[in-house]
């Protein structure tokens, strides 16, 4: 996939569809509704692979630029992450600019509605932030492309069970790669988060037999999942100074950063939260240097996106899970890949979605 540098682009003359080339874009939809007050844009990354999903974030931007800047992001990330789970989806994102708690209402999202309607299935959208399955319910009155739907319309529901066995699964993967065997038993992990995805994942550990450390900000969830599942709760001051084998972020982005890796004494990073690495290359490389394992996180989160390619094929849990226990195969394909190329992992994942797309445009081009 072509990326040229900023310095080929004059943003300053070319601000957008300029910075649809720095990624490749394809296409843009820009939406207005003075009505409703609907402000949105849907991008359209790439889709070689299929139509794009991604999900509709809600966010209060500070200006246009942001958005659009967000928006050509997150569906460029979308296109590797489909590409790399093996699914035939492109990439594609949506944000809707204002605040949720002020304007988000039917109105509005069912004239958001009419817009991704009026791609005719370019574009499938899903819950983000700032999204609820009612969300996605009202989007659905008036357009079929909608994913992530309740069980009771016919949708995939909760997706979380199915992202956690893929993040245990890679997890494990990680460990065969680290120490020869693939058992977590005996082995500490730090799971920082446990909401849908830390719970399921705290559940799969504790199975296995691994000494489980939890760390979230709600001290009700912290009771509730360290009595259940006998995990040892640890403070926020202290938990990335703890001597553990894995650390599992599974709350918020950014957490492997200048400060916590100075301290991390783990040997594998893996976790379900989105964009871990604070800046890709600096805190790619350098936990390669620092003798850490980093699992690249949208390969390791896939689950989520397996869960509702299942839902466009007349939804079934099981093969679901199926699709995510190949996470483990992935997950290894990438370890070797940056071992033979001398390579940090989350280029090699990179390398290894961009492959996929490449070889499979090659036979679209022919009737
Ligand atoms: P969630 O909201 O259910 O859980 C997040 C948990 O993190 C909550 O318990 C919250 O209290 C805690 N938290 C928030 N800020 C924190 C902080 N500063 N320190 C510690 N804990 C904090 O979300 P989830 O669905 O479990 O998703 C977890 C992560 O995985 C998110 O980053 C999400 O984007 C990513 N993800 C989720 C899915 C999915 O299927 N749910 C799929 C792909 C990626």
């Amino acid at each position: 996939m072509e990326v040229k540098t900023l310095k080929d682009i004059d943003l300053s003359k070319n601000p957008v569809i300029g910075q649809m080339g720095l990624y490749n874009h394809e296409q843009i939809l820009f939406c207005n509704d003075n009505a409703t007050g609907l402000k949105a844009i849907i991008a359209i990354h790439n889709t070689v692979l299929g139509p794009s999903l991604g999900g509709t974030r809600m966010w209060n931007y500070n200006n246009e630029m942001e958005a659009l800047n967000d928006v050509l992001r997150l569906s460029r990330g979308m296109t590797y992450k489909s590409s790399v789970a093996g699914l035939n989806l492109g990439g594609g994102k949506a944000v809707i600019i204002g605040d949720p708690k002020k304007i988000k209402n039917e109105a509005l999202l069912r004239r958001f509605g009419k817009f991704v309607d009026s791609l005719g299935g370019k574009y499938i959208t899903a819950e983000d932030v700032a999204m609820t399955s009612h969300d996605m319910e009202v989007i659905h009155m008036e357009t079929d492309y909608v994913s992530g739907l309740p069980e009771n319309m016919g949708g995939s529901g909760n997706p979380s069970p199915v992202t956690a066995y893929g993040v245990y699964v890679s997890m494990k993967a990680s460990a065969k790669e680290t120490w020869g065997s693939d058992s977590l038993s005996g082995k500490k992990v730090l799971v920082q988060g446990i909401g849908h995805v830390g719970e399921v994942l705290v559940e799969h550990l504790s199975k296995e037999g691994a000494k489980v450390y939890i760390h979230d900000i709600s001290e009700e969830r912290l009771k509730a999942v360290a009595a259940k599942y006998k995990a040892e709760v640890v403070s926020p001051d202290t938990m990335f100074d703890l001597d553990i084998d894995v650390y599992a972020p599974c709350a918020l982005g950014a957490t492997v950063n200048d400060d916590t890796l100075a301290k991390l004494k783990c040997k594998i990073i893996c976790g379900a939260a989105n964009n871990q690495l604070a800046e890709e290359q600096k805190h790619g490389e350098l936990v390669g240097k620092k003798g850490i394992l980093y699992a690249p996180d949208y390969v390791v989160n896939a689950g989520g996106i397996i869960n509702v390619y299942y839902e466009l094929e007349g939804y079934n849990r099981e093969r679901a899970l199926a699709h995510a226990e190949k996470i483990y195969a992935t997950t290894s394909n990438i370890f070797q890949l940056a071992k033979k190329e001398g390579i940090p992992t989350y280029m090699a994942a990179n390398r290894l979605g961009e492959q996929r797309i490449e070889a499979i445009a090659k036979i679209n081009a022919i009737y």
